[in-house]
């Protein structure tokens, strides 16, 4: 049997008819950049995610970009990640000259270690980025308890984890001064091409954005400030639009296959259903943990990647790559072990919980048309690496 980690084709062929309708309407107005669809997805997603404003970007990437140049990072600010993310959380701080300061995660939630941030704190800080890493939300009340102490701005990334909320209600990317959403094809909410969304509630920096959204000018052509081209284009929204009321559906799914997943995991004696995040007994697979799971809110986690951690990581996913099973490395090498950030100063041996994400993790299928037969049929497979 052959498992994909992805397969869009299945929800395209589901939607297929209002998808084709809303890309052809664009074809015919002919309004490609910008526009009433962009308009109307910034609307939809801002009351979503229950944001004062919602400002549609051209990727996840250029939304935290276009957040730090708005919130006026520039060079020699301190601006603190964790090491273990998606390259562009680390990247567009650097773009700026400022300062990648960086912390390490959660081993349970692989997400940022508030205690570490307060660490990392100098008299040049002054940004916070906290990750909601595979699809659960950070933990953002000691963050936001920091960033008041010491004035810092919090540009949430959002990009894993749209339709996610903290343990007080709030939606992520709605918590810290901006928050950032990407729709490329393969997030839980993606589009037929780069995307992106900013949600922000203070209207004079959502202005800001939409300013330098369009190179800065205001009136056009008049600069006060200099931004670039951060345009959504029409047929991504359309396309959004068209995708976003299926998403709460979507993530409901990939819930119930994270459930099926540990309960074959369990079945086939390779997780205790346990696992306290150690390698005993008869845990050969720690499985993913939800941090928060109040169901009374959006507050558990949505597994837009469903991450399990293994010893024997890169003989168990050649073994599953040789059985046809689609599965990821998210991310082989944390940004303090990347190459264009060896001359920052940091203490290499300062994270140890990112050097073992790095080193144990894969992600399986997990993605909403994914059948109980195939999620059998991983797991088994993996049974057998075992064997
Ligand atoms: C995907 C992703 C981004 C970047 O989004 P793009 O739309 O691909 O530019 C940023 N941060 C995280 C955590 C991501 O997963």
């Amino acid at each position: 049997m052959n498992v994909p980690l992805l397969d869009l084709k299945l929800q395209y062929q589901n939607l297929k008819k209002e998808l084709d309708e809303a890309i052809l309407k664009v074809a015919e107005s002919q309004y490609f950049i910008l526009g009433p669809e962009v308009s109307e997805l910034e609307k939809e997603i801002a009351e979503y995610v229950g944001a004062k404003h919602a400002i549609g970007v051209s990727s996840g990437t250029d939304a935290l970009l276009l957040s730090l140049m708005a919130l006026n990072i520039g060079p020699g600010d301190e601006v603190i990640v964790p090491t273990y993310s998606f390259f562009a959380t680390a990247g567009v701080v650097s773009r700026l000259n400022a300062v990648p300061v960086f912390t390490d995660v959660d081993l349970t939630s692989f997400n940022i270690s508030p205690e570490d941030v307060e660490r990392k704190i100098t008299n040049k800080t002054k940004a916070i980025i906290p990750v909601h890493l595979y699809g659960q939300s950070a933990d953002m009340n000691p963050i936001m308890e920091i960033a008041e102490k010491h004035n810092l701005k919090v540009i949430e990334d959002g990009a894993q984890a749209i339709g996610v909320q903290y343990k007080d209600g709030k939606y992520v990317g709605t918590i810290g001064d901006a928050g950032c959403f990407s729709f490329f094809p393969s997030k839980n909410l993606g589009g037929y091409g780069d995307g992106g969304m900013i949600t922000v509630n203070d209207d004079e920096l959502a202005e800001r954005i939409r300013i330098m959204r369009v190179h800065g000018g205001a009136p056009k052509y008049y600069h006060k400030v200099i931004g670039g081209n951060f345009r959504l284009d029409a047929i991504q929204a359309a396309v959004l639009r068209v995708k976003l009321p299926h998403l709460d559906d979507w993530s409901a799914k990939r819930r119930e296959n994270a459930a099926l997943y540990k309960k074959y995991f369990i079945q086939y004696g390779l997780n205790s259903g346990d696992d306290n995040g150690s390698y005993d007994g008869e845990n050969k697979v720690l499985l993913p943990k939800a941090i928060y799971e109040n169901l009374e809110l959006k507050n558990y986690h949505i597994f837009n990647q469903h991450i399990i951690r293994v010893k024997e990581r890169d003989e168990l996913i050649s073994y599953l790559r040789e059985k046809e099973i689609g599965c990821e490395i998210y991310y082989p090498v944390p940004f303090h072990k990347q190459e264009c950030f060896a001359g920052l100063d940091f203490d290499e041996n300062g994270f140890p919980n990112s050097d073992v994400a790095a080193a144990e993790t894969i992600a399986l299928p997990i993605f909403p048309e994914l059948t109980e037969e195939q999620i059998e049929y991983v797991v088994k497979t993996i049974a057998e690496f075992y064997k």
